[in-house]
């Protein structure tokens, strides 16, 4: 449903006295926000075919649009505030149905604004992957296999032949990084598959920890081994201040027992996103295994796009999506872009500058990539292994 039918849909019935004056109010005030949502789906279409070099005039779009939107906020709740005095001077016997109405109008007239709302929110998202960011975060797989094995992981963890992290590379890495950007780094996410799976999980802590002392680091994990997990284990989280950031499935394990060891131990527990409360579902992110998707649009449209930055061998990725492919490719012998150009070698980058530049472009494998066929909220489900979990 294009947005000009979603406002239109939203224009109530009307029942009273002042029936046509609340009536002409509110098919104004949805054709100001039809104009409006109509210059947002136009810098949103030129956004996304647009390149780097238009962006700050399409910022200034964006900013006009921003404050266009505020001032006809103002300008409808002085309107309301007079039609409130109008009401109020209505004879008891009319009064009454008028309130109902006004109550209506203004029901309608903040889900109006809501729509309007939520395209602003995703225009300034998708403008924002182009942004460089002004910290480093990222993530780093210290497994690359699973002991749980959902459906559809975008980690490609179900399909991974078991391989840990080497402790040595690691150390470098990190160490590398820290060079480049003086030991700071906003979070670090110590991942996988599933990172509590590696043996030496605790000398990963420390080099972790030594090389970005400021840094919050988890370890975002099923949770399926925490039970287990050794005292020496509880110790380096705690001298290291690793949070442990379960998501939490649907597979009957006991959360709040872990957390309350994680609490003996002193040790800060909280769940991924908030998500404490929330049932796991499923998403799909499909491939195109032909690439013929159109890179910016993709990256552009990409809620991982230089969100999700990913560390492998020595290299940065804007996402977790090109340098987990491998897993995929060997397993159905597939021939997905695994290439160079999809990172950044952080032994040759000059600066922290130059990768941060780096993460805020599409790279290559974004062809193969259609943000707009995701699929949320599926229940959650084991993999069984098929191709079809990462395809249309
Ligand atoms: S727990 Fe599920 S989503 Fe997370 S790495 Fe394992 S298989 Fe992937
Ligand atoms: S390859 Fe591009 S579109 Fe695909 S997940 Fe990564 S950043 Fe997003």
């Amino acid at each position: 449903m294009s947005i000009k039918d979603k406002i239109k849909r939203k224009l109530p019935p009307t029942s009273v006295a002042m029936e046509q004056n609340i009536k002409h109010l509110l098919e104004d005030i949805q054709n100001q926000f039809i104009v409006l949502s109509e210059r947002i789906d136009t810098l949103e279409n030129k956004i996304l075919s647009d390149n780097q070099a238009n962006c700050d005039k399409l910022r200034q779009d964006f900013s006009q649009l921003s404050a266009q939107l505020n001032s006809l906020e103002k300008q409808r709740n002085e309107e309301m505030q007079t039609l409130n005095g109008q009401i109020n001077n209505l004879s008891d016997g009319i009064k009454a149905d008028a309130l109902k109405t006004e109550q209506n109008l203004v029901k309608h007239q903040k889900s109006i604004i809501g729509v309007v709302h939520r395209r602003f929110d995703r225009l300034e998202e998708i403008d924002n992957r182009y942004m460089p960011r002004t910290e480093l975060s990222f993530e780093v797989a210290l497994a690359e296999h699973c002991n749980l094995r959902c459906a559809g992981c975008d980690h490609f963890s179900p399909i991974a032949e078991p391989e840990f992290a080497d402790i040595k590379e690691f150390e470098r890495d990190f160490s590398r990084l820290s060079e480049l950007f003086n030991g700071q780094a906003q979070e670090i996410h110590l991942l996988g598959g599933e990172p509590l799976l590696n043996p030496d999980i605790v000398l990963f802590l420390q080099v972790a920890r030594k090389n970005f002392p400021q840094a919050v680091i988890d370890i975002t994990t099923n949770g399926l081994l925490l039970k287990q997990m050794s005292d020496e284990f509880w110790t380096a989280c705690r001298e290291n201040k690793i949070v442990i950031q379960p998501t939490k499935y649907p597979i009957g394990l006991d959360y709040d027992a872990l957390e309350n060891i994680a609490v003996e131990h002193g040790v800060e527990y909280r769940y991924f996103n908030n998500t404490n409360n929330i049932i796991k579902t499923l998403n799909k992110y499909p491939l195109d295994l032909n690439g013929l998707q159109d890179c910016r649009r993709s990256f552009r449209l990409c809620h991982r796009a230089n969100k999700c930055i990913y560390l492998q061998h020595g290299r940065l990725y804007t996402c977790t999506v090109a340098p987990t492919i491998k897993h995929l490719n060997k397993r159905f012998g597939l021939k997905l872009m695994e290439s160079p150009e999809n990172s950044i070698d952080i032994y040759s980058a000059k600066s922290a500058q130059e990768i941060l530049d780096f993460l805020a472009r599409p790279i290559p494998f974004c062809k193969y990539c259609m943000p707009e066929k995701v699929q949320n909220g599926l229940s959650w489900r084991q993999s069984e292994g098929d191709l079809s979990e990462w395809t249309l």
